[in-house]
């Protein structure tokens, strides 16, 4: 996976790329600018070669390091709910394989993601695919903490599942902004969306089931 070469993308993979769109817009994503990101990106570009076809089914995969790429599905959820507008700051913690990152990129925003992996992030530095996106700084370290240094944020998205709604994160969140987060044990969680109104003050929706891996406190070496 995360070939420094660039691969080929052809009419099979944009092929199977519509369909998937078409099952994610039967799954009740309405979002079109979401839908043409996720249409733009070559999925298959973040999975092993011997995965191709299974990068357009709506699953999450394993990448290395014991981590995953989320489901598509679950991408574009959580993508939806962000209400991306271009030049959106968001922050990211999670970094993965860098696929949500790429569609948050590939929508217009500002995107500053945290991994805590060292190797999963030192991995992702030769990828060739993240060229397209100036627009994606990457930082190793722990997501509770955030980055104070680049706060606030339009945007908050956790793609790790959280035992509790990191405080550091809800104060980095600016007025108006918008968090969306898994929160729950490791067996399942609930998708919460955050919002911080123009006062300030913080309000909490708990909206659908998910399973993510877990968000670990500290970093990786
Ligand atoms: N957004 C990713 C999905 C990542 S899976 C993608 O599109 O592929 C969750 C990731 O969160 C894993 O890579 C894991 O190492 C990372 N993670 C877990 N706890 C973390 C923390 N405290 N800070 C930063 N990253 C964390």
């Amino acid at each position: 996976m995360l070939h420094s070469k660039p691969k080929e993308d052809n009419y099979l993979h944009k092929g199977l790329r519509k369909q998937l769109v078409k099952i994610l817009r039967d799954k009740g994503i309405k979002d079109e600018r979401v839908l043409a990101a996720m249409e733009a990106i070559p999925r298959h570009f973040f999975l092993d070669p011997a995965f191709e076809r299974q990068a357009y089914e709506d699953r999450a995969f394993p990448i290395s390091a014991g981590q995953t790429i989320s489901q598509p599905y679950t991408v574009a959820y959580q993508t939806q709910l962000l209400e991306i507008k271009k030049f959106d700051k968001i922050l990211e913690i999670g970094t993965g394989s860098t696929y949500q990152s790429s569609v948050l990129a590939e929508m217009g925003s500002m995107v500053f993601t945290i991994e805590r992996q060292k190797a999963l992030y030192d991995f992702v530095s030769q990828f060739f695919f993240l060229k397209n996106y100036p627009n994606i700084k990457r930082f190793y370290g722990d997501g509770y903490e955030g980055l104070p240094s680049f706060a606030p944020f339009d945007k908050i998205i956790v793609t790790a599942a959280a035992p509790l709604v990191p405080p550091k994160l809800v104060e980095q969140l600016k007025n108006g902004g918008i968090m969306i987060i898994p929160v729950g044990e490791d067996a399942g969680q609930k998708m919460l969306r955050i919002t911080k109104d123009k006062e300030g003050q913080v309000h909490e929706e708990a909206l659908g089931d998910f399973i993510f891996v877990p968000m670990l406190a500290g970093k990786n070496k």
